[in-house]
């Protein structure tokens, strides 16, 4: 498939890729996939992975393979799957044929231990977890040989044989790959490559009581698919000499090789799944698909759209070296796309009075709203307009400071779309003070333009008519967190959870033309922000929207006057 958003990117993996074409390293061949566990839902940071890899794919017509690498059964599910596979589409990238499950090669990920074992290059070895804690030394010790390191090949067969059988209790065995219990690098310090583990598998069942790890796993799969880039995140890197050693050993030609490249960090959230789990099964947010998740799911439902997530992804490019990208840069590319595709649309989120005294009480007129300022190609639409109408609270100021350009006592300001109004009176509530009902009168003679005596309105505001208006609950969002970097602080993280993060008003009104709107559809409300019908709550006589973003950044703001 061919997605060209922006003009393909260059990058070191790139330029690796290049160079590998022209050396024909792989032939002409270019062959990567995304291999995520399915044991959580995807995030921002799995979306730079997908992107990394299905463009990689897509630019050099090459292939790229969704595989579900789930060869450790604790915490994977089919919904996890599912899900997966949902969000993966939904960024806009396809597989073709090309589904695989890491679970469909235990047979021969298992033949490979038994190839290892028989070239002397595995065994059994009887330590248990603290012993071979023990053995295995310390970044700056050397670690110790396994007493079994030299077990003969026929008794590594046979124990491995009944390890698969099930004879053994979970940790009575394990198999090591035999490298170097000196190697500075730990992780070549005899790695485990197999363990007991009973436990049923969400594929296979009861089938298997051993499984690969990670390492050998993984490598593995990537020569079986006949992988040609295997890009991966940077705390990988010490582990490649591993990778490298597997497929040395187990693989003839055309070996698969690991690139690693540092993964995104995003202000104000975490992007570790363990975390995210924990988001929510201790119940901070309402699921997976929480509109303040950093999740594919969560972004899909609070209404960003795959091109703005996949510009972002483009934008931030690939690098070799960690760092925390701004919130603010995701969020910029949501209004980006957004200014472009949402139709325009009047709303109040938190209505006040506003009566027309010079308007007739049976009148009602109809004004032709463009859909979008700069695309007259999206139409326009009809917006009632009647004697009471609502405004925003926040458009009336009792004692408007001087250069206040919205409405309050002797002030004049435009109702976007439709007339000019002037302050006349407000009632306010007796016990509370507060304004109730603000009065006015309207100039007929600016219907279609300015007032024709010349004096000058500059505010403009939105309004919807009372009569006409919907009633709709508005969900407003925060960043989840209230530090910049929750992954850094040294206490429990969820001390940091942002409680203004989640805000829901139930009595805003909306224009009268969204009474149809489909579930999922996005607007402007003008002057206010991005919005999103929820696709789970809202239902055709009971709207429910969620903000998407509003039309101003204002944490930069806060973080520019705190700098
Ligand atoms: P954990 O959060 O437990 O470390 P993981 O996020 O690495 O798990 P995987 O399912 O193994 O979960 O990830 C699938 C792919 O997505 C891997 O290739 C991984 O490198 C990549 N990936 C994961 N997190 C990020 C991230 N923050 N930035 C970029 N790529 C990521
Ligand atoms: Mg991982």
């Amino acid at each position: 498939m061919t997605l060209t958003d922006s003009p393909p990117p260059t990058d070191f993996i790139r330029d690796i890729i290049d160079e590998d074409l022209r050396t024909k390293k792989h032939g002409d061949r270019v062959a990567t996939r995304f291999p995520p566990e399915p044991n959580g839902y995807l995030h921002i940071g799995h979306a730079k992975s997908v992107c990394l890899n299905f463009g990689i794919a897509a630019q050099y017509g090459g292939t790229c393979n969704l595989r579900l690498d789930d060869t450790d059964p604790s915490g994977e599910s089919l919904e996890y799957v599912e899900s997966i596979i949902t969000d993966v589409h939904w960024l806009g990238f396809d597989w073709a044929d090309r589904l695989f499950y890491a679970s469909d090669y235990f047979e021969r990920i298992y033949e490979f231990a038994v190839d290892l074992i028989k070239m002397g290059k595995a065994y059994v070895c009887s330590l248990n977890a603290d012993q071979m804690r023990e053995y295995r030394g310390t970044l700056t010790e050397p670690g110790r040989e396994s007493p079994y390191r030299n077990r003969p090949v026929d008794e590594n067969l046979d124990l491995f044989t009944r390890m698969r059988a099930g004879e053994f209790e979970d940790g009575a065995h394990v198999v090591r790959a035999k490298i170097d219990m000196a190697s500075p690098n730990v992780v070549m310090r005899d790695p485990i490559i197999y363990r007991i583990k009973r436990m049923p598998h969400y594929r296979t069942g009861d089938t298997w009581v051993v499984y690969p790890m990670y390492d050998f796993a993984h490598c593995l799969s990537d020569s079986v698919e006949k992988i040609t880039h295997s890009i991966c995140t940077l705390e990988f890197e010490n582990n490649r000499p591993l990778y490298d050693w597997f497929v040395h050993h187990l693989i003839a030609d055309d070996r698969p090789q690991q690139i690693e490249f540092a993964r995104l960090n995003v202000s104000y959230t975490i992007l570790s799944k363990r975390r995210l789990i924990e988001l929510v099964e201790k119940k901070y947010v309402t699921g997976w698909d929480d509109p303040r998740m950093p999740t594919v799911a969560g972004m899909r439902r609070r209404g960003y759209t795959p091109e703005a997530i996949r510009a972002f992804c483009a934008k931030i490019g690939v690098a070799k070296n960690d760092n925390l990208v701004d919130a603010s840069l995701l969020e910029h590319c949501v209004r980006d796309d957004l200014n472009e595709r949402a139709p325009r649309a009047m709303g109040v989120l938190r209505p006040l009075r506003v009566l027309i005294d010079n308007y007739p009480e049976a009148q009602t007129e109809e004004f032709d709203a463009p859909n979008h300022p700069q695309n007259p190609d999206m139409g326009t639409r009809k917006v009632p307009f009647s004697r009471v109408l609502y405004i925003e609270r926040e458009d009336f100021d009792e004692n408007p400071p001087k250069k206040y350009k919205r409405l309050g006592p002797g002030r004049e300001v435009r109702l976007r779309n439709a007339y000019v109004i002037k302050f006349q009176a407000m009632t306010k509530d007796e016990k509370t003070g507060e304004v109730i009902e603000v009065h006015c009168t309207y100039d007929a003679e600016t219907r279609n333009g300015p007032p024709p005596d010349g004096r000058k309105v500059e505010g403009v505001i939105h309004w919807v008519s009372a009569e006409h208006s919907l009633g709709a609950e508005v969900r407003l969002y925060d960043r989840l967190f209230t530090v910049q970097d929750p992954a850094a602080v040294e206490d429990d993280v969820m001390n940091y959870l942002n409680p203004g993060s989640f805000e829901t008003l139930v009595s805003c009104r909306v224009e009268p033309s969204l009474a149809g709107a489909q579930a999922g559809s996005r607007y402007q409300f003008e002057r206010l922000g991005y919005f999103c019908i929820d696709v789970k709550d809202s239902s055709p006589g009971a709207l429910v929207f969620n903000r998407i973003v509003p039309l101003r950044d204002s944490w930069g703001k806060i973080a520019g006057q705190a700098g």
